[in-house]
């Protein structure tokens, strides 16, 4: 394994330094950045091959060769279901394990939403990597040294809670482990500490204005100057990310996009754009690929499946694991904030897609017709599935913005199936509610209701 730090010599000028927290790897050219990737790939590929009982079997002829970065693409992919399958074998690891089992020092949950939930188990230096990676997302996007941040995710078990909770130590601030609930208590913390940025999911702060409004007082008197979230899909529309700011007064960064079985958090805007950096090129080697299973380039305009391969990962290694997200990805250029890994937007989940009438359509599509139209909706919504399908026109269910007098509901309800069929190709029926009447979550919000 390569060390941590200080392998990669680079001029650290004060400008870059007080940008990005790792210029010595963010500043490299996609050249380099393949090197890197391939030595990684052979440290990796010896520690895999003889260690992991799970890819023993699965890779079989494969192991005896020496593997190159070129030639993962001859490599089977991995699923979830692999991955639980193997834990019902040998629990609570898994025999996709690649150490000694004395040699995790913490062990997360998967939330478990999709299934029978995962054990993840992490060395000391997998949670360094976890940190170290994370800690560059959320510095892309705005957290520094001097800032005090309140951690509103939930502690108990997941990644969200204490591995993001690391994260934002190693970006340099200043971390409130608050966890979810108790908002009255929230609300005095941040004012009395002088908190000045919150970190939780995009849908929680309307929870928290509502609290605010009834008590008189405005989201502006709390002084926050960023607000970092991520969990839950949305806000790559500028529309909702402008609302959001002009409400609270704070920058809005979409600042913690991973998965916690392969890194908590290794993807965030900067202030420069809407789309997501990737910012885990030395811990991923990432793929893209297409409804037939091919590998696309990291080039403009490639969109399909994000697949991924541990670089450094000693607990529990995954090769060219299918993560179910759709991806697009929109820039490959040098980024106005210097840094020079690509960009991608999140476009759908191949599990949460449905049909209707032949269109192919993800939640997050209908989301941006919704969030397109702040002068109507609050932005709160949710896709309601009768059946099994296929359907021929979905019925969604938003909520109206809350100076939107309901008999302009009905027109309200034409310009957003509009807006809707505009970003997601379908026919819906919308039916409008009044403001706050969909429950506010502090956990994930499910965008479809099963009937
Ligand atoms: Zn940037």
């Amino acid at each position: 394994m390569l060390p941590l730090k200080g392998d990669f010599p680079l001029k650290r000028g004060d400008d870059v330094s007080q940008t990005m927290l790792h210029p010595e790897i963010e500043t490299l050219s996609e050249d380099r950045i393949r090197r890197l990737q391939s030595d990684l790939w052979t440290a990796q590929w010896s520690h895999l091959r003889g260690r992991s009982r799970f890819y023993a079997e699965k890779l079989g002829v494969h192991l005896s060769k020496d593997a190159s970065l070129e030639a993962i693409a001859e490599l089977p992919f991995t699923e979830k279901d692999d991955l639980r399958q193997s834990q019902e074998r040998v629990y609570p690891f898994g025999d996709y394990i690649a150490c000694d089992t004395d040699k995790p020092v913490r062990l997360h949950m998967t939330s478990g939403t999709t299934g029978r939930p995962l054990q993840l188990a992490n060395s000391q230096r997998d949670v360094e990597v976890i940190a170290r990676i994370g800690g560059r997302a959320l510095f892309a996007s705005g957290l520094r040294p001097g800032d005090r941040v309140v951690h509103c995710l939930n502690y108990c078990m997941w990644t969200g809670g204490v591995t993001d909770h690391m994260a934002l130590e190693a970006a340099g601030a200043c971390v409130i482990p608050f966890g979810v609930g108790n908002t009255q208590k929230l609300l005095e913390t941040i004012t009395d500490l002088s908190i000045n940025a919150i970190s939780c999911t995009p849908s929680y702060p309307a929870l928290l204005e509502k609290i605010l409004r009834d008590s008189g007082r405005s989201p502006q008197d709390l002084a926050l100057r960023l607000g970092l979230f991520g969990g839950e899909a949305g806000l790559d529309n500028q529309d909702f990310r402008d609302g959001m700011e002009r409400t609270w007064g704070f920058g809005v960064r979409n600042a913690n996009y991973g998965m916690s079985e392969i890194l908590s958090n290794f993807a965030s805007q900067c202030e420069h754009t809407n789309d997501l950096h990737f910012h885990g090129s030395d811990a991923l080697f990432p793929e893209i690929l297409d409804g037939q299973g091919n590998s696309l380039p990291i080039a403009e305009g490639s969109t399909g499946e994000l697949v991924c391969t541990h670089l450094q990962k000693e607990c529990q290694p995954l090769v060219r694991y299918r993560t179910r997200d759709v991806i697009t990805v929109t820039t490959t250029g040098r980024c106005d904030c210097g840094r020079t890994s690509w960009r991608f937007r999140v476009t759908g989940r191949t599990d949460d897609m449905f049909n209707v009438r032949g269109i192919n359509v993800f939640p997050t599509a209908v989301q941006k017709g919704v969030l397109s139209r702040p002068d109507l909706t609050s932005g709160q919504f949710r896709i309601v599935l009768e059946g099994s399908g296929p359907w021929d026109r979905v019925n969604l269910k938003v909520e109206a913005v809350h100076d939107l007098l309901e008999k302009d509901w009905d027109i309200a309800a034409r310009e957003i199936e509009m807006a809707v069929k505009h970003h997601a190709g379908a026919s819906t029926s919308v039916t409008m509610l009044a403001a706050d009447s969909l429950p506010r979550t502090d956990g994930k919000t499910t965008l479809i209701e099963r009937h």
